[in-house]
């Protein structure tokens, strides 16, 4: 059959019910399954047959909306998480553990900056950030014998910067580990990363995916392509056989499954991260509409930032959909549908005057969050980021007087003139 369009994907995929069944995805508001016979149950815990038995592991809600997911990335499997957070933290340990590296392009979300510098640090996995615009033999440079994956943001938040998908995936294969690309700002909509290389998929479905602001949630998809056999040395979890389950080896049980099998069975079973049925029925809903809301965002983000670009108030602005931005071209390549909602800028009066501007706002709201269907501003040095030194905001392309624009899908003429009386009070 000829591959679904990605607006059909986004309606249809996951759910198909049978004769009577709901047509609508049901929530499977359950924690337990039933079955007749002992020996049923038993063969379930064994992997040894498919089946719901326990929803920390496995529900029918959950599983459907992982599907949906996993079609629109083009990937062969998926696993949702409680949060983004958890969806980066899975990804990560689902191959690596204490005495092993990862390398990490410096222009990420400031949470995954903190696990994968701090938290992880603790666990005894070390990071090495990298600058994402750093040549290849800079890149290749940070590679260690220990080196288990690259790690990367399609579009950073909130630097917005594009990641030169080539050159990452290059050095990562070069290396014989996967490239995992971090996939919210984009979404597939506008960009299918394992087109251009990625290996593994995450999202923060907190944003778009969701859409609306209602649920915390994450995804890990898996491309399927990457050969951990390979290079079986470097992923002992994958290609040596599991003691907690009885002695199976990923790769020779699951084939391409391996990583999602394992990332189930493995992690999910000890920590235990899972989103909620309800929630995933709420990411469904979302996911109905992406393809609608997506195109929605970046043409009105595209008209503020060339409404913010001419204003003599306005310092810079940074968004890679505006001609002139040095990463258009790359996103033009990468994303010729446009890149996302999110937009950056700061204003001639410094820190003291983009905070008096957000102060100023009337429809646009302060809030933690971005990529909803609500305009909305952060100011990172103040909130998000506030942690870290100005050394490191600059290092995470984080300016001290940098306003993060969340542009919605309201009437871009509303969000313009409430800019514009804003920018006239400051
Ligand atoms: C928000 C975000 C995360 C973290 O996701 P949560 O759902 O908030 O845990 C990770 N990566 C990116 C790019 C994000 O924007």
């Amino acid at each position: 059959m000829k591959k679904r369009n990605l607006d059909t994907v986004c309606i249809q995929a996951g759910w198909t019910p049978s004769k009577g069944e709901p047509r609508v995805l049901p929530i499977y508001q359950s924690t337990t399954f039933k079955y007749d016979t002992s020996d049923q149950m038993g063969r379930l815990f064994d992997l040894e047959e498919e089946g719901f038995f326990y929803t920390r592991l496995q529900n029918p809600t959950n599983e459907a909306v992982a599907a949906k997911i996993a079609e629109l990335e083009g990937g062969v499997a998926a696993i949702l998480t409680s949060s983004g957070q958890a969806a980066n933290f899975f990804a990560v340990t689902n191959i690596c553990g204490a005495g092993d590296h990862i390398i990490c392009s410096s222009a990420v979300y400031g949470g995954t900056f903190n696990l994968f510098g701090v938290t992880l640090k603790k666990l005894g996995i070390s990071c090495t950030f990298v600058d994402p615009d750093c040549s290849s033999e800079e890149l290749d440079a940070a590679f260690q014998e220990n080196t288990k994956l690259l790690f990367g943001e399609t579009i950073a938040n909130p630097a917005n910067v594009v990641l030169d998908f080539e050159k990452f995936a290059k050095a990562a294969h070069a290396h014989q580990v996967p490239l995992i690309v971090d996939n919210t700002f984009a979404t597939p909509i506008n960009c299918r990363p394992f087109e251009w290389g990625a290996d593994i998929v995450t999202h923060s479905t907190t944003k778009y995916m969701d859409g609306h602001a209602v649920a915390v949630g994450g995804c890990i998809v898996d491309s399927g392509r990457f050969d951990w056999t390979a290079c079986a040395q470097k992923f002992p979890g994958l290609t040596t056989p599991d003691e907690s389950y009885h002695g199976i080896v990923y790769t020779e049980r699951f084939g391409k499954l391996a990583y999602i099998t394992k990332a189930t069975s493995q992690l999910m079973r000890d920590l235990g991260a899972i989103p909620s049925p309800m929630n995933c029925f709420l990411l469904n809903l979302g996911l109905e509409t992406l393809h609608l809301r997506v195109p929605r965002h970046c043409e009105n983000a595209l008209k503020a930032a060339q409404y913010l670009e001419g204003h003599e108030k306005v310092a810079w602005v940074n968004y890679a959909g505006l001609k002139g931005n040095p990463y258009y071209e790359r996103a033009q390549k990468y994303m010729p549908g446009g890149t996302c909602g999110v937009i950056s800028f700061g204003l001639k009066g410094g820190r003291e005057t983009s905070v008096s501007f957000m102060d100023e706002l009337k429809m646009i709201a302060i809030v933690t969050h971005v990529a909803d269907a609500r305009t909305c501003v952060l100011h990172p040095a103040s909130h998000t980021h506030r942690q870290m030194t100005d050394e490191q905001l600059l290092q995470a392309g984080v300016a001290p007087d940098l306003i993060r624009l969340s542009v919605g899908i309201e009437s871009a003429e509303d969000i313009i003139a409430d800019l514009e009386q804003a920018l006239a009070a400051v």
